[in-house]
């Protein structure tokens, strides 16, 4: 049997002739990216290239994999790869904000080679009833982690069919949808083989990238804290555990990576890289044990982080670590449960200065609270603390998350189009005193105010501005590091 493993496609072609381009599977918030193509943030599909993996290690299929996201296909290009390929099964994830546009591109594929559709990830996990009810082209539906539900699936439809003991499954029986008993959480990741590198090629997702290639790697699953807006929390795993995978798994992996793809940088994309010290000591302990000399960042936080953790770190090559901040109010930070010290991630901050750590804050705009004068708290303490780079983005409640049912229940929403939950467009929240129309103009000065801390921070300090840049220069050429610089410039003043 074929089985195709897909991130659909990037590239929208729009009857005006415009083009569009989105992130998909990979990243916390599906997005539009603009015109034109990004070349500095791809997120890596785990959950696609896991799977991957898992089909190739435990099954006799025939199983590929395809990124139309990274590799900035249209629909018709992506149509035509599938036709080649002729699959039995194909997996993808499906993302609400061009929901439409892949069920039609699906109903394509299905016409064309009759292969049996099964799709995966958040927003599939919240309508896997009404998706199968609704589109003729889809045949399963998976609910949370899928990597093992896929694999059981494959090895059901091999050996004569029968998916009814496939747990986490959903599928269309004779007499309308079943969904089968729930999968409990993995329980061990070092079961899963590592993400396939290969079909979704290692070196081309970049992602708080410094030095290229850098490769994309995951140490653990889960967060104890219950962000309001967070998919991964209250969708995927639907759970606040957090399970650590062993440290020589993690520096087996980067070794291996290291050795095969020859990798600069390593960045742990996880939840947060930072929520259980010992799992953290033990990693650095091991990279240090074995003299990996590679250098790496992560995705962090500034609530279960010490200086300790960081100082054992940065010793084993540690350059940098983002982080969410979201709002400088601390009754915000209550209600959308994120346990955040807004004094401690000062601290933070200030830590990794001294560390040698490059930091990264995160803020998001229209939380449940959000007024003006809290935006401009937000703003004050965005310019205020000691990171290099900071970000801004609206929230975006997204289905299946308690943001989402708050904003429905009280009439927030500005829209139920679907197209329009997009982490670079308009804002969809509207509050009694803040309009979606207001959350926009803030984000308009935020945005700026974010560009000015990033050419006051090349400007000020010079020697480290230069080696990014001359990084910059080798990984995109020149003209597209003065472009980058023009822009911000531009934006910032
Ligand atoms: S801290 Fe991050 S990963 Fe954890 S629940 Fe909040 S948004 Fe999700």
């Amino acid at each position: 049997m074929n089985v195709l493993v897909a991130n659909l496609a990037g590239v929208k072609v729009e009857a005006d002739g415009s083009v569009k381009h989105f992130i998909k599977a990979g990243s916390r918030w599906p997005m539009t990216i603009g015109k034109s193509r990004s070349v500095d943030y791809y997120p890596f599909p785990f959950w696609l290239a896991y799977t991957l993996a898992v089909l190739k290690r435990d099954t006799k299929a025939d199983a590929r994999g395809l990124d139309g996201v990274v590799l900035d296909l249209t629909g018709d290009e992506l149509l035509k790869e599938i036709v080649a390929r002729k699959p039995g099964l194909l997996v993808v994830e499906l993302a609400s904000l061009t929901l439409a546009d892949d069920l039609a591109f699906l109903t394509q594929v299905k016409a064309a080679t009759g292969c049996k559709v099964v799709v995966c990830g958040n927003y599939a996990t919240v309508t896997h009833k009404e998706l199968l009810a609704e589109n003729d082209c889809l045949d399963f539906a998976v609910r949370g982690e899928y990597e093992l539900a896929v694999r059981d699936l494959v090895l059901a439809l091999m050996d004569g069919g029968d998916v009814s003991g496939v747990l986490g499954l959903a599928w269309k029986g004779p007499e309308g949808v079943v969904v089968n008993e729930a999968r409990p959480l993995l329980a061990d990741l070092d079961e899963l083989p590592f993400p396939d590198r290969d079909d979704f090629p290692a070196t081309i997702y970049p992602d708080f990238t410094l030095y290229s290639p850098c490769i994309n790697i995951l140490s653990s699953r889960g967060c104890p804290c219950g962000c309001v807006y967070c998919q991964e929390r209250h969708v995927m795993y639907a759970s606040p555990k957090y399970r650590a995978r062993s440290a020589k798994s993690v520096v087996d992996e980067m070794q291996y990576c290291q050795e095969r793809f020859g990798a600069r940088q390593f960045y742990f994309d996880d939840q947060s890289f930072v929520v259980r010290k010992p799992h953290v000591m033990e990693i650095c302990e091991e990279i240090t044990r074995r003299g990996l000399k590679v250098p790496w960042t992560v995705m962090g936080d500034a609530m279960f982080v010490d200086r300790e953790m960081l100082a054992a770190m940065a010793k084993a090559g540690c350059i940098g670590m983002k982080f969410g901040v979201e709002s400088a109010e601390q009754s915000i930070l209550k209600t959308i449960g994120k346990p955040l010290d807004l004094e401690k991630a000062k601290q933070v901050a200030k830590w990794c200065k001294e560390l040698g750590i490059r930091t990264h804050a995160t803020f998001c705009l229209g939380l449940p609270g959000e007024t003006e004068e809290t935006i401009r708290k937000s703003m004050a303490y965005m310019e205020e603390i000691e990171v290099d780079t900071a970000q801004v983005s609206k929230a975006v409640p997204y289905p299946g998350t308690p943001m989402y049912k708050w904003a429905q229940e009280n009439g927030y929403l500005t829209t139920t189009d679907l197209s329009r939950f997009d982490g670079m467009g308009s804002s969809i929240i509207s509050y009694p005193g803040l309009s979606a129309e207001d959350i926009d103009r803030w984000y308009a000065e935020f945005s700026r105010r974010v560009a000015r801390k990033k050419v006051l921070k090349y400007l000020l300090e010079p020697g480290q501005s230069f080696s990014i840049m001359a990084e910059m220069v080798r990984r995109k050429g020149l003209a597209s590091l003065l472009k980058s610089l023009y822009t911000f410039v531009r934006r910032a003043f």
